[in-house]
């Protein structure tokens, strides 16, 4: 029988109370936004340690990696103990280190390296070349941008090419024969490479569950207890693993909320939801902790449908309605927007309570512009990521050849850097090396008289069995800063982060660990860390902002059109936008600003015409209406 403490009664509610303390089996907590759900999972990990439970038998699972880092210091803290050895991170992850350790029963290799969207898209380009024969094939067949994520959405709800074709993309079903063959190429290439894409991680995961049995029934007595976060977003293939993770022991607990599912596009179902809810024992939480009494009078008014009603009841309360804005065009609504975190933090606010969300990234670049003449410090949690800058890429592949030198794709990034190396030369090079049984080796000994090779041969020598900080080090000092003079104007800026790229390298000792943390990462989690962060306003898309919440938030551009977005007139998905809406504004805690313009952005680019208009539906007594021209 497992025993309660203080400072975990203390802090908790009594109906999140039963579900810390007496949950085990199969549970969902199903609750609304702000009521605690990430909270409850925190303290369960707290609990579980109080009573004797190792780290290392727990698994959690977030979406995203800083919020496993945020929660194992708060459970650490509650409990008094260190989590060291608890495995913890997105799916990806676990997968990722799961698949390192026991894959090799299926015939992948430990030291595979993974593609990133864009060089899994660049492998799908290959494969598709392969089949295009004439100018006339190629138009009747989808793009290669197309192929990848029509092929990724197959693999995340497993059907296949002809179903998701069906559902998705009729105009292509004529072609779907080539279509399974640029797959299947894409797949052979991809083993000869000893790469897996992202989709892997979870597909080649699932398979080694359920096609070895004394794997499955090691891995998961391991685990005691399985804990998942936001599991409304997670797609088949996600519930399946942590049924097979948890099949031993069988305590699976997951929090959920089916009104804040936004990840559809990607193959995510909150039919996992309802499908749990049939043999799991279900919590309800019911009180909103975050947001202030008027914006959750707000929120109940627009509750998109889900399977598990919810009103919510306020605990804190507040003299402010949440403020729709009005403004001419989204100029002006940037200015109005900047104009307010001044006053804000004149009165006390600091820029990092303040948030600006938008549903495309797009949407932000004139907030962009104000808030940098202005010299407000922001940062942007949507857009290019950090690992996806053309620099850290090419750190990133240059530390992939010494761990794989298999994969083609790294090598064709880092032979081309060279000046006189062009596709046809790096080509060559590639399919002479990767036929040996030791591609670099084969690379040292090709015979070149140019000077640039021969320093890449050089960096390589010095590289190898080198802790990564000093593969690093040696790629940049001996041969990539001068790369990077020649090729960018902004050169200081990029060698500055390839300082943090080694200084952060020098926590990890292998080439593998570095490689997996920088690859299997989300965009929130690997914005290399930088203390200046902490001093800023957030710029993030609804998506990005999943889970998390400030004191003063904006919600900009639900412009017909713009949010809702015309795109989802064409997924029929107007379901989904009603839930992204939804999941932005109850990020606020104390001030909500919801705005929109005269003219929209459709104004400028023609789309089909939305009809949808979620400042309408805006309960007129429940909100502040101004209007700013
Ligand atoms: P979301 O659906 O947006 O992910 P959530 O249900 O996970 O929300 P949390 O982020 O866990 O909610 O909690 C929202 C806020 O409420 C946090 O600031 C949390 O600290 C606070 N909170 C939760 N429970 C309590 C409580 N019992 N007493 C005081 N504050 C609480
Ligand atoms: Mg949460």
């Amino acid at each position: 029988k497992l025993t309660i403490h203080d400072n975990i009664i203390n802090e908790l509610d009594a109906e999140q109370r039963e579900a810390v303390i007496n949950s085990s089996g199969k549970v969902i907590v199903i609750a609304g936004p702000g009521s605690g759900k990430t909270k409850v999972i925190t303290y369960k990990i707290a609990h579980l340690l109080l009573n004797g439970i190792k780290p290392s038998e727990i698994l959690l699972v977030t979406f995203t990696r800083a919020a496993a880092k945020e929660m194992i210091e708060r459970a650490q803290k509650v409990a008094g103990k260190n989590l060291d050895g608890m495995m913890a991170g997105t799916f990806h992850h676990v997968c990722n280190a799961l698949l390192r350790k026991y894959g090799w029963v299926m015939g992948i290799k430990p030291n595979f390296t993974i593609l990133d969207e864009e060089d899994a898209t660049d492998l799908m380009k290959l494969a598709r070349s392969r089949f295009v024969t004439s100018k006339q094939m190629g138009k009747a067949l989808p793009t290669h941008n197309e192929l990848h994520s029509l092929y990724s959405y197959m693999v995340n709800t497993m059907q296949t090419p002809y179903e998701v074709l069906l559902k998705k993309a009729r105009r292509w079903i004529n072609v779907v024969d080539i279509i399974e063959k640029i797959f299947q190429e894409y797949i052979l290439e991809k083993e000869k490479q000893n790469v897996l894409d992202y989709d892997d991680l979870l597909l080649k995961m699932l398979r080694l569950l359920e096609e070895h049995p004394d794997i499955r029934e090691r891995i998961s007595s391991q685990f005691r207890w399985v804990l998942v976060d936001e599991f409304q977003d997670t797609n088949i293939l996600q519930l399946r693993i942590v049924e097979l993770l948890s099949q031993v022991h069988g305590n699976l607990f997951v929090v959920a909320d089916d009104a804040q599912s936004i990840y559809s596009f990607r193959g995510a179902r909150f039919e996992n939801v309802s499908e749990l809810m049939k043999d799991a024992r279900i919590f309800k939480i019911q009180t909103n902790y975050r947001s202030a009494d008027k914006i959750v009078d707000l929120v109940n008014a627009m509750i998109p449908r889900s399977a598990v009603p919810k009103r919510l009841r306020a605990v804190r309360s507040s003299v402010q309605k949440p403020i729709v804005v009005n403004t001419y065009d989204h100029f002006d609504e940037a200015h109005f927007v900047t104009q307010r975190i001044i006053e804000h933090v004149e009165n006390g606010a600091s820029y990092s309570d303040i948030a600006v969300i938008y549903r495309a990234h797009s949407h932000s670049l004139e907030l962009q512009i104000e808030l940098a003449k202005k010299n407000i410090p922001f940062k942007i949690l949507s857009g290019l990521r950090f690992t996806e800058t053309a620099h850290a890429k090419d750190v990133i592949a240059f530390l992939k050849i010494l761990e794989n030198p298999y994969e083609t794709i790294s090598w064709m990034r880092i032979l081309k850097l060279l000046d006189n190396v062009g596709n046809v030369r790096a080509e060559k090079i590639i399919s002479e090396i990767t036929s040996t049984e030791d591609p670099i080796g084969t690379f040292l000994n090709v015979d070149v008289k140019s000077e640039n090779i021969k320093s890449l041969k050089n960096v390589l020598t010095e590289s190898l069995g080198k802790s990564p900080k000093e593969q690093i080090r040696t790629f940049y000092e001996n041969f990539y800063k001068y790369v990077l003079e020649v090729h960018y104007q902004d050169f200081r800026d990029r060698e500055e982060d390839i300082e943090r790229l080694i200084e952060m390298a020098s926590f990890y000792e292998t080439t593998e660990a570095l490689l997996s943390e920088l690859i299997v990462s989300d965009a929130r989690g690997i914005t290399i860390e930088n203390d200046e962060d902490s001093g800023k306003v957030t710029l993030t898309t609804v998506h990005q902002a999943k889970g998390l919440e400030w004191k003063v938030v904006f919600v900009i551009g639900v412009n017909p059109g713009d949010f809702p977005h015309f795109l989802a007139l064409k997924d029929n998905s107007l379901d989904e936008e009603e839930r992204l809406f939804y999941v932005a504004i109850t990020r606020a805690k104390d001030v909500l600003y919801i705005t929109h313009s005269v003219l929209s952005r459709g104004n400028y680019i023609s789309y089909d015409k939305i009809e949808r208009d979620f400042v309408k539906d805006i309960p007129p007594h429940l909100a502040e209406f101004w209007r700013v021209r």
